[in-house]
């Protein structure tokens, strides 16, 4: 994992492959500097802050979540900051903190559909005990959009998209964090993208005035190179 500065306020730390991490964000501030998505553990959490100290970067004082994945959640309890995240985010962590995670309710899950077999094997790669899983909500949640009034200004707001139902965006300089939102999602072996999802996402994108996205699970694209990938995406279904 390394830590990369994309504008004067903007970092990110990269993703990882087998332990499904994705990128977490930085968004400098004199006073409430921001970190963007929580990890999916606390040794996760704990290397961001590790990379951020070793550059002498301010601890984050706030986290936003841009949708309740567990890779993108389960670390928001070790983070320790005031967490943000949409309603619809918020009621989902709401449901995932009541989980058990035992072997038994672990494979019970996944029978059931309620998580993936994708994410379960993840999950078991990241963790050596799942039973020390601690998940929480977020502290505040929003409707639609909420605006941070930082050195920057900071707007947070959901974003319809074809990979989850509560994806929510962080756009700071010029840069938007999409989480997973320009991802397909996992259907037995495939990826797949709903069309009517994609179509819509495209045409959200097209209006938002961001010149870089920071990808969940990919490196870094401009607008023009991010909008020509999903097109193609589009085209082929
Ligand atoms: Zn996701």
């Amino acid at each position: 994992m390394e830590l990369k500065q994309l504008t004067k306020n903007v970092y990110y730390t990269t993703h990882e492959e087998r332990r499904d991490r994705p990128c977490l964000g930085y968004i400098r501030d004199s006073r409430y500097p921001v970190m963007v998505d929580g990890g999916n553990s606390p040794a996760h959490v704990a290397e961001y802050l590790a990379l951020l100290a070793a550059e002498g970067l301010p601890r984050p004082k706030l986290l936003c979540i841009t949708h309740s994945h567990w890779d993108h959640t389960y670390g928001i309890t070790a983070a320790n900051c005031f967490c943000l995240a949409s309603e619809k985010t918020n009621a989902l962590l709401n449901t995932m903190a009541g989980w058990g995670w035992t072997e038994e309710e672990m494979r019970k899950r996944v029978e059931t559909g309620e998580e993936s077999l994708f994410c379960d094997t993840h999950i078991r790669e990241e963790y050596a005990r799942p039973e020390e899983i601690q998940v929480r909500p977020a502290d505040l949640s929003f409707h639609q959009e909420i605006a941070l009034e930082l050195d920057i200004p900071v707007r947070f707001f959901e974003l319809v998209s074809p990979h989850a139902q509560d994806c929510a965006v962080i756009l700071a300089d010029g840069v938007l964090f999409l989480g997973d939102a320009y991802c397909s999602v996992p259907v037995g072996e495939d990826w797949v993208y709903d069309k009517e999802l994609l179509a819509a996402h495209i045409a959200a994108l097209e209006e938002i005035p961001f010149s870089l996205c920071v990808k969940g699970h990919h490196p870094p694209q401009t607008k023009a190179e991010l909008l020509a990938e999903l097109r193609r995406e589009f085209s082929l279904l």
